[in-house]
């Protein structure tokens, strides 16, 4: 029997949420069901329900920033048991057999990953997210989440948390390297509070000056506000790396001028429009200009540990959820750069 469970529904681009009741399949002997108790709002939900990405298959229900506990579980299920705490991040299913997979790199797979919603699973059917009270997950892609993260400030890691991890692991964040973060919202407060753990020097860079002390807090050595020309100016030619999680289109050039020689300026803000460079810019430098996607299982399982080690959570605001427009609101909070710093939704307040 399929299970029956209440979801914030989005019916069609830009269209007010609905508290409704939507299906979760049977689960297969793989299968891991889950009670879901938060639902982080990341901002790709929000340009995947607002078309920004291209049309998004309707009525939606979004959320790949998924925290709770196993409610019940397939007959071949081993690495969870009922009771456990777990997440799921942007991810629910890949081949896992291709190269891709076998690396760690399921969003990669060459059969092509399935997406936590706005996709279609390998059975045909459309996957729908977590901003829900239960989900079914293979296990495959059930991460535990380690006892001491709170499952409010762990679901933002699924997504927020793994994809500013992978870049700065790749890209060697660590002691004796300047790392700038740009914009400080749901990532970006996730990439100064990751970076500075993994001992970098961290500068946040923008708007305004609003979120300096709170940069300071999460870890930050120095706030930079893009407005500020001179302050941008002086910040020329200081970092090894630059991680930009803006939402909004950037000119690169601005952000190249701030690199050392063989600095790296990596990308994982997705605005719609393409980017553009002056190839001076690059050459004159030996710069690298680069994004990330997320990040594999495995590396998000080592991630949450990481977390866990080092005490760190996301900086959350609890939304109840009760009144549907809240969430309309939460969202165009995130759209105006108001969160501080990741609204999670307690999905026991989903009243349809
Ligand atoms: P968010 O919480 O809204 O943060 C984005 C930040 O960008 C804001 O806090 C703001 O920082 C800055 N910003 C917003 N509008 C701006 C504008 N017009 N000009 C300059 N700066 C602006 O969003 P998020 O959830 O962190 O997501 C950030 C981006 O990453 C989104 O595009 C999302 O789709 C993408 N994403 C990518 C991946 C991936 O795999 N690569 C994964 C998840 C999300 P300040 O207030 O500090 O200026
Ligand atoms: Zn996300």
């Amino acid at each position: 029997m399929p299970h029956t469970t209440s979801a914030l529904q989005v019916p069609s681009a830009g269209a007010p949420f609905v508290a409704t009741t939507i299906e979760r399949r049977d689960l297969r002997d793989d299968d891991v069901l889950i009670d879901i108790a938060y639902a982080g709002i990341c901002h790709s939900d929000i340009h995947t329900a607002r078309d920004e990405w291209g049309p998004a298959h309707y009525p939606i229900v979004v959320g790949h920033e998924i925290a709770g506990t196993v409610a019940a579980v397939g007959s071949t299920v081993t690495r969870v048991k009922v009771g456990d705490r777990v997440g799921v991040g942007c991810l629910v299913d890949s081949c896992g057999e291709c190269e891709s997979c076998k690396d760690g790199q399921e969003m990669f797979c060459t059969k092509g990953a399935v997406g936590t919603y706005n996709a279609k699973g390998y059975d045909g059917e459309w996957t729908g997210g977590g901003y829900s009270q239960q989900v079914v997950v293979s296990e495959r892609f059930t991460l535990r989440i380690p006892e001491g993260i709170g499952l409010d400030e762990a679901a933002p890691l699924l997504c927020a948390g793994i994809t500013t991890y992978s870049p700065l692991k790749r890209w060697g964040a660590g002691p004796g390297r300047r790392v700038a973060v740009v914009g400080v919202g749901g990532l970006g407060h996730m990439a100064v509070k990751l970076a500075h753990a993994m001992g970098a020097e961290v500068t946040t860079i923008s708007r305004s000056m609003d979120k300096a002390e709170d940069a300071e807090a999460l870890g930050a050595v120095r706030h930079i506000a893009t407005s500020d020309a001179a302050a941008m100016k002086d910040a020329r030619r200081t970092f090894d790396l630059i991680v930009n999680t803006v939402s909004a289109d950037l000119d690169m050039n601005d952000y190249l001028r701030l690199l050392r020689p063989n600095g790296v300026l990596c990308n994982v803000g997705l605005p719609p429009s393409e980017l553009s460079v002056a190839p001076f810019n690059l050459i004159g430098g030996n710069k690298v200009l680069t994004g990330s996607n997320i990040g594999g299982i495995e590396q998000t399982q080592e991630m949450l540990d990481f977390c866990a080690e080092h005490g760190i959570g996301a900086t959350v605001e609890v939304l109840d959820a009760t009144e549907t427009t809240a969430v309309d609101d939460a969202w165009n909070r995130v759209v105006k750069g108001d969160v501080r710093y990741r609204v999670v939704i307690d999905t026991s307040t989903i009243t349809p």
